[in-house]
């Protein structure tokens, strides 16, 4: 069997469990035999009978001698049974698994293994793992360490067992794509038996081995398809290179509100040098909320009209587009720029013949016509696929004469991570806020002080005619179907109206209309609206300086990337800012993680402290970015990682000595194909 066919092309694999499968990446049979282990259970011994103590975890071999199904008092179905072996005879119970009485018959041999509790006054198995002893053929469940997966709902280790050991005996071997020296270099088993020891170790030395081969080779094909991206991407030719002159870049610098930070000179200086050279720019401007991307992204436009070509931004949400173009219309006011808004509502601006379009997806949809565009900007750019981020940069340029891209991100990942996810990228940080601003106060309020917390807040609202931000629960996707994100909006919003009905309160939430979205958005801009209720994730990119208070009910909910983006949207003005983090959690490591925002401001260090706080492979907010979630290798193995990418460059060089890598690594990347 080829390892790339569809997992259904196993026994006992249908339609039903191949969807359940996809939500943990597997599609095909490969992907099945790489899906790995969290763990293993030592169920290698087996012990006698009579030997069993409670309070330990065994394994043991019997034969069953009885076994009814039994009703609880609560009504519930028990299964009881008696296993006996040589030397004696211990009980076995079961919980809702009636259905176990029509494959266990009275002399079938069974093995067990889990934990050894009392049950009443005799001692038993409770709720064992068990396996049917067949002749010749070795234990899957039990008698050996047996790994636990990463499960979903219906999809449960043991099935992923059986599955993976028939896919392991059916398939083709995989074929070894590391050169020999590699393996030897770097201490890695060969594929083939790496993924034996994975599924069927005889030692946990040996899993890991095999675990960490695995691991390697993730980080291995994520740093070729980058550096691929950007040896792609330097096939390119600048056909513009866009000098400003000292003058001119003074009177911009003149005609800016306000003195750059130094980060922001900084990058704008990497950006200057970017567009005069001979390959077209290809940058990553990340920067924390609030850090002023928007200044330097101007600038690369400006830039673009400096040298009488055309310039273009897409942001994620029709809101920030919005801004954008008042911000840039303000900005650019001295400078006759011709500026022009697309957005799925309509046009604003300058229609037809305009220096910067300012829109959405809108700009990629509408065909709009675009006459020799110089620089593209990609505000927030997580936020859209990577198709039509390509498909903007395609439709701007022309055949190998892409025009410079500036991506945003206001996602602070640590600099490891960013040079592999972001290998092809060339990287400017904003790591400073603006000068004189002052720093946003985080308290976590539990329910005993909510009371409390109300009133504090009706009177800063009433004294310094503060705005205020309330963020609503986020609705979890398991929930989603009975409560709707813009149902629960409304329910807080009649909630916030009946606590607060001298004040104005107002509600925000994607499914509106657009006409009335700006509506409401206009009347907070105006301070003619007190408290915005809001669904997370929608909104998120607006700039309201005398907003100065983020209320966030349900926190615990929220990765800490999200609340410290969240809570990037105050602070931002002259007054006293604060974030509220309201939650019922009592979880100790609830409390560990908020209190993590309490302690710093900066999103970078946040992403640090995250990445150390969570287990291998998870990383708040990288997965909600749409960045490809890291299945074996943890990002906190530095090491690791430096060696695979000091491999993938070497393949990069010699692709004849790394055939066999390279086109595995084809198979993977979506992207240049
Ligand atoms: P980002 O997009 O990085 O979240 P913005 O570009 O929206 O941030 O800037 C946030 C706010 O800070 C805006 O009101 C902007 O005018 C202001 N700002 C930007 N740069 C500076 C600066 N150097 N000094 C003072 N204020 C600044
Ligand atoms: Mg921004």
């Amino acid at each position: 069997m080829k390892l790339s066919y569809p997992v259904t092309k196993l026994p006992l694999v249908g339609s039903y469990y191949a969807q359940k499968l996809q939500k943990l990446g597997i599609r095909t049979v490969k992907d099945l035999l790489y899906h790995v282990p969290n763990r293993y259970l030592d169920y290698r011994n087996l012990s006698k009978i009579k030997d069993l103590k409670p309070g330990e975890t065994a394994t043991c071999k019997g034969e069953i001698v009885f076994f009814k199904n039994q009703y609880t008092r609560t009504g519930k179905k028990m299964q009881i049974a008696k296993i006996a072996d040589s030397t004696g005879e211990i009980t076995v119970v079961w919980f809702n698994q009636p259905f176990l009485i029509r494959i266990f018959k009275k002399g079938t041999e069974l093995i067990l293994a889990g934990k050894i509790d009392w049950f009443g006054s005799t001692k038993a198995f409770i709720s064992p793992d068990y396996e049917i002893k067949k002749e010749g053929k070795k234990s899957i469940h039990t008698a050996r360490l047996v790994p636990i997966y990463p499960e979903t709902q219906g999809v449960s280790s043991k099935w992923l067992r059986s599955r993976i050991d028939a896919a392991f005996n059916l398939a083709n071997i995989p074929e070894e794509y590391l050169p020999k020296p590699v393996l030897t270099e770097f201490t890695l088993p060969d594929i083939a038996s790496s993924i034996a020891s994975v599924h069927f170790p005889s030692s946990l030395e040996e899993a890991k081995k095999g675990v960490r081969r695995l691991a390697f080779d993730e980080f291995l094909f994520l740093e070729i398809i980058s550096q691929q991206r950007k040896r792609y991407w330097q096939e390119n030719k600048s056909v513009f290179n866009l000098k400003v002159d000292k003058t001119l870049f003074n009177r911009f610098l003149k005609a800016l509100p306000f003195k750059l930070t130094f980060s922001q000179e900084r990058s704008i200086a990497e950006i200057d040098k970017d567009l005069k050279s001979s390959t077209p720019m290809n940058r990553l401007l990340e920067g924390d909320v609030g850090s002023g991307k928007t200044v330097v992204a101007a600038y690369a436009c400006f830039a673009a009209f400096a040298n009488s070509l055309q310039s273009v931004i897409m942001a994620p949400t029709q809101i920030l587009a919005q801004q954008h173009f008042e911000t840039l219309q303000k900005l650019f006011a001295d400078f006759k720029i011709r500026i022009r808004l697309i957005t799925s509502a309509g046009e604003e601006g300058d229609a037809g013949s305009a220096d910067l379009h300012i829109g959405t997806h809108a700009l990629i949809h509408k065909k709009v016509d675009f006459g020799g565009v110089a620089v593209c900007v990609i505000d927030e750019q997580h936020r859209f696929g990577v198709e039509q981020r390509s498909h903007l940069v395609k439709i701007t340029g022309k055949a190998r004469s892409a025009p410079h891209v500036l991506t945003m991100t206001a996602t602070p990942i640590p600099r490891t991570i960013a040079l592999t996810i972001y290998g092809d990228l060339d990287l400017s940080t904003l790591d400073e806020l603006p000068r004189g601003r002052i720093p946003v106060t985080t308290w976590i309020v539990p329910p005993v002080k909510r009371k409390a917390f109300y009133e504090w807040m009706r009177d800063i609202i009433k004294t310094q005619k503060i705005q205020v931000y309330l963020i609503c629960p986020l609705i979890e996707e398991s929930e989603a179907e009975i409560f709707s994100q813009v149902k629960s909006t409304k329910v807080e919003y009649e909630k916030i109206k009946n606590i607060y009905p001298e004040l104005n309160v107002a509600l925000l939430h994607g499914k509106m209309k657009s006409k009335e979205k700006n509506k409401v958005l206009s009347l907070f801009k105006k301070g003619q609206v007190d408290i915005l209720v809001t669904t997370p994730v929608v909104e998120v990119g607006i700039d309201v300086p005398n907003a100065s208070i983020m209320v966030i009910e349900g926190a615990e909910r929220f990765g800490l990337a999200q609340l410290h983006q969240l809570r990037g949207r105050v602070g931002r003005g002259k007054k006293k800012s604060y974030c509220i983090l309201l939650t019922e959690s009592k979880s100790p490591k609830v409390h560990e993680r908020l209190g993590a925002l309490k302690k710093t401001l900066s999103g970078f260090e946040l992403a640090e402290l995250d990445l150390k706080m969570r287990g291998p492979g998870e990383i708040y907010g990288l997965t909600q970015h749409g960045f490809p979630e890291l299945k074996i290798a943890s990002w906190t193995d530095t090491f690791l990682l430096k060696n695979a990418k000091k491999v993938a460059q070497n393949a990069m060089d010699n692709p004849l000595k790394y055939k066999k890598l390279l086109k595995e690594a084809e198979s993977k990347n979506i992207i240049l194909n």
